[in-house]
């Protein structure tokens, strides 16, 4: 026989599976949509960080490059005074510096000659003879200076970039930019050097880059030497020149002037990154910017954190409101269950017999098929409550629910406490002959139980069955039935009690 707990466990094993299923319907939905919108959201966000990558590079690149032309420019003015001096043979150490300076002075009125420090006039052999500020006793050695090395060993290079450097005239970080000086047979005879400070390009470039990206904005100039390393631009120490060599290689790869490349996480670079670069030719410049790929995620994250947020607080709620349904339903079936129980015996009530019986009824007529009814009766239950008591009636009516429960298995089979001492099974699909061998077999069940509560005699029980069968025909009422098994009930009460009686209309009272 079932308990309450049972039940309400048999409803939750039934209940569960179609909850969940819903649950995890709805949870697709919204994580598919949400997904969805994130997907859609990130490659809209990679896009533009790359195209922001590509567009920092650039303006990167131009503003170096827009300073190494002013220099150049420069350069390009003093160069044919001291080239006079020199083929009329009157350049001294004396009269470059006068060159120079007077350059430098004029220019200073045409162009913004921020970062610019001093113009070096160097000869043939390396040795540093005059700047725009001074003439030198002793010439300083520049010959392993990168740009001067260019322009000697290229005799066609027109113009060549030097590497970062601490200067050895003034201290600072800074780079160069240089042309050749000829002799009137095209023979080298030194160069002329503008001196740029990098401290100044970085300020300039902190100004017009300020809060573009973190990203991380390198800038070789000359031929793969590392140079800028911004936003550290000044310490050089921080720079790693297998990654700028490394970067490098790939741009070289890339055949394109600017442009993004993707990198996968390697040695040299050891995150997944998103690399921009801008190069310019003619003066040797290549600018990266660099943004590892888990910092653009980062961002992508602070970014759209309301949507994760909110999108994590919808599902939980629907969590919440789908376990509260759930709940509810197995409450409200468990009470249902409970309000077409009987209390005593567990078996269906009368309230459930009423409700379920017409279905029974209206299949059978639609089927034509035969419908069987039991109605059982406790024999003298009136005595045996008075020998043994009331407790132990209710026990005795328990024992008689159970054979008869038991008895009565098909699924679409109705065994109800019909009130009292008696109980009602409808029986669907099976005729008279089946539903005696039943009524035979809960008879036999019903001798054989043996109570064990304390008395000297041992209680006996019977139970008179009543047998009705009939195939349902329009003008058959459902009540009809159960009247014609109460009737056989009666029937088989008069013969003697404990055995089964069928319904014959002659016998009807
Ligand atoms: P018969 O063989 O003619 O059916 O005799 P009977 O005594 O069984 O019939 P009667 O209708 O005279 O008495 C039915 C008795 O069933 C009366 C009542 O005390 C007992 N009864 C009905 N419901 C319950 C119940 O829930 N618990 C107990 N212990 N007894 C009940
Ligand atoms: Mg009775
Ligand atoms: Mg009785």
């Amino acid at each position: 026989m079932h308990s309450s707990g049972d039940t309400k466990h048999s409803i939750e094993t039934s209940l569960r599976p179609r909850y969940l299923t819903l649950y995890l319907l709805i949870l697709l939905c919204v994580g598919s949509g949400a997904l969805f919108a994130l997907y859609t959201n990130y490659s809209k966000y990679t896009s533009q960080v790359k195209n922001e990558l590509l567009r920092e590079a650039n303006i990167t690149n131009t503003q170096i490059e827009s300073t190494l032309i002013d220099a150049k420019n420069l350069l390009d003015l003093t160069l044919p005074k001291i080239e006079q001096d020199l083929n009329a043979g009157k350049l001294t150490d004396q009269s470059a510096y006068k060159i120079l300076q007077e350059n430098r002075n004029q220019l200073s009125l045409f162009i913004s000659d921020e970062g610019f420090m001093l113009t070096l006039y160097v000869d043939e052999s390396g040795m540093l003879r005059a700047t725009s500020q001074k003439v030198f006793d002793q010439p300083i050695d520049l010959s392993d200076r990168l740009y001067f090395q260019k322009l000697k060993n290229d005799s066609k290079k027109t113009v060549a970039v030097g590497n970062l450097v601490v200067s050895r005239t003034t201290d600072l970080l800074t780079f160069h930019i240089a042309i050749p000086i000829t002799d009137k047979s095209g023979k080298f005879q030194g160069v002329l050097a503008q001196q740029l400070a990098a401290g100044d390009i970085e300020s300039n470039l902190e100004k017009s880059l300020d809060g573009i990206t973190d990203a991380q904005i390198l800038v070789h100039i000359g031929s793969g030497n590392m140079a800028f390393n911004y936003p550290k631009l000044s310490k050089q120490s921080q720079v790693d020149e297998m990654k700028c060599l490394y970067i490098h290689e790939l741009i070289l790869a890339h055949q394109a002037p600017l442009g993004v490349i993707e990198t996968s996480s390697s040695q040299v670079l050891p995150d997944d990154s998103y690399i921009s670069y801008a190069t310019s030719k003619n003066y040797d410049l290549e600018t990266i910017v660099i943004l590892s790929k888990k910092d653009v995620l980062f961002g992508f994250i602070k970014e759209n954190l309301a949507f994760l947020i909110s999108t994590l607080l919808v599902i939980f709620s629907l969590s919440v409101i789908m376990w509260r349904f759930y709940r509810n339903a197995v409450e409200m079936d468990l009470t249902l269950e409970i309000s077409y129980t009987d209390g005593l015996t567990q078996l269906k009530n009368r309230r459930a017999f009423d409700v379920e019986f017409p279905r029974l009824w209206k299949d059978a007529m639609r089927t034509k098929q035969s419908i069987s009814a039991l109605f059982i009766d406790i024999d003298r239950f009136k005595v045996f409550n008075d020998e043994y008591g009331h407790e132990c009636g209710d026990i005795a009516l328990r024992a008689v629910a159970d054979v008869i429960q038991r008895s009565v298995s098909r699924p679409l089979d109705i065994c109800c406490r019909w009130g009292g001492e008696e109980f009602a099974v409808i029986l669907p699909n099976t005729t008279e002959h089946s539903a005696i061998s039943l009524a035979d077999e809960i008879m036999k069940a019903v001798r054989a139980i043996r109570f064990d509560f304390p008395c000297d005699k041992r209680p006996k029980i019977s139970v008179s069955i009543g047998i009705a069968s009939t195939i349902v025909r329009e003008e058959n009422q459902s009540d009809d039935l159960i009247d014609m098994a109460d009737k056989a009930m009666y029937l088989a009460k008069q013969a003697g009690r404990d055995r089964y009686a069928l319904y014959s209309p002659g016998h009807s009272q």
